[in-house]
């Protein structure tokens, strides 16, 4: 593996953590491994059990060359022992709850999160005896309140998708480790560019890696990265068995992404602010919701939390169904299109009774919060890295189309 200095930075790791020139040709770029089995050694063991990270390969299910080089890359950027990758975020998200959770736990849950995320949580865990509770992760008055003696696992996401409200990580860190559950957040609005929640006493963060961290919207992934006692567990007894594994074409792919990730972020964000101020400032638009924006109800903890505000933000029209409509058929650019963090802007309007129904089961309270951002939807942009101008311009004439 390239050996890096101690304290490499993160361009630095991005271009060159994790990875190994070809041993045989000495190839400088990671080699593309596409074999699912390997020429073994006739005492190898006939199971994934007792592996470790320097056993030999023996197949791809258990452990990879290519995909073990992108999993490097994530940990060291994302300050973690270790990293284990699946063939989705939700793959990813789903081996945990397995992992973690067994009939008559408990899971607090943040209200707010990606739609299915959220929507495992409505019917698939509990009819496993698993119990969830919905607290908006904002109000650590009602987390502490949900927690009960059998909860296992706290799940949060910052920020939240599609409203962009943050969860104060090292605040939620020290309620889990007081009450002895699991925190797990969701950091793929943010990437490792902008927050890394290990640092702030979180034990495991996820990645959709189809988002920031791929980049280019062309392959899938997930991935977990927290302590290597727990992931190496978690690989063995769980995402080895249940599979949902990244084919190592994807893993080479989003490993080619993660080279550009920082200059990336660095160009999101620059872009994003602009659009957010063209957006705020325009006469249809009646909110934006960007954590760089001084109006960010929580600027102030964007700033503690965030080295980079990303390119994600909500923005809230009069007529959203109506302005959907337009922005379809009239945006040259912009993709109307759902995912994020491409370097391609994409835009999606999310109705506020769909997320509600994706949710489920939210008090009064809850729901009025979202509303208080979302009214009866928002547009979700994600902003890529074209030229802020041409951004602007291309919103500006579609929404001139729009009621
Ligand atoms: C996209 C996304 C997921 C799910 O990831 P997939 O790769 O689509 O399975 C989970 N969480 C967040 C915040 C996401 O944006």
């Amino acid at each position: 593996m390239t050996k890096l200095p101690p304290n490499a930075r993160p361009q630095t790791v991005a271009v060159h953590g994790g990875e190994s020139p070809d041993p045989v040709t000495r190839a400088s770029s990671p080699n593309l491994v596409m074999a699912s089995t390997y020429v073994a050694d006739p005492d190898t063991r006939f199971s994934v059990e007792g592996t470790s990270e320097d056993s030999p390969y023996v197949y791809t299910r258990w452990s990879n060359p290519t995909v073990d080089q992108m999993e490097r890359k994530l940990a060291l950027l994302e300050g973690g022992e270790c990293s284990v990758a699946f063939a989705s975020g939700m793959a990813a998200i789903s081996a945990l709850f397995l992992h973690v959770l067994r009939p008559g736990d408990h899971v607090v849950m943040s209200d707010v999160c990606y739609a299915a995320a959220s929507e495992i949580t409505n019917h698939l865990i509990p009819d496993l005896g698993i119990e969830v509770t919905k607290v908006n992760m904002t109000d650590l008055e009602a987390v502490r309140e949900a927690i009960s003696p059998k909860t296992k696992l706290i799940y949060a996401e910052t920020p939240v998708n599609p409203i962009l409200r943050l969860t104060d990580l090292k605040s939620v860190a020290d309620i889990a480790r007081e009450a002895g559950a699991l925190f797990a957040v969701d950091s793929t609005f943010a990437s490792p560019i902008a927050t890394r929640p290990l640092e702030l006493g979180v034990d495991v963060v996820i990645h959709s890696l189809t988002k920031y961290i791929g980049g280019h919207g062309d392959a899938m992934g997930g991935a977990l990265v927290g302590g290597r006692e727990f992931l190496s567990k978690l690989r063995q007894q769980t995402a080895a068995r249940v599979g949902g594994i990244i084919s190592p074409f994807n893993a080479w792919l989003i490993m080619r992404g993660m080279a550009t990730l920082p200059i990336r972020m660095e160009a999101h964000q620059r872009t994003a602010l602009e659009v957010a101020k063209f957006l705020e400032s325009h006469p249809k638009v009646e909110r934006v919701v960007y954590p760089g924006l001084a109006s960010h109800p929580q600027h102030d903890l964007a700033q503690r939390q965030m080295d980079n505000f990303s390119g994600m933000m909500a923005f809230r029209v009069a007529d959203g169904p109506a302005t959907a409509r337009a922005l379809g058929k009239h945006l040259n650019v912009i993709h109307y299109a759902v995912s994020l963090g491409h370097h391609r802007s994409l835009v999606f309007y999310i109705p506020t009774a769909d997320m509600l129904e994706s949710t489920l089961r939210l008090t009064e309270g809850q729901e009025r919060a979202y509303r208080d951002y979302a009214g009866d939807g928002v547009f979700r942009l994600s902003v890529g890295i074209e030229d802020p101008q041409d951004l602007c311009a291309d919103l500006d004439q579609a929404l001139a189309q729009a009621p």
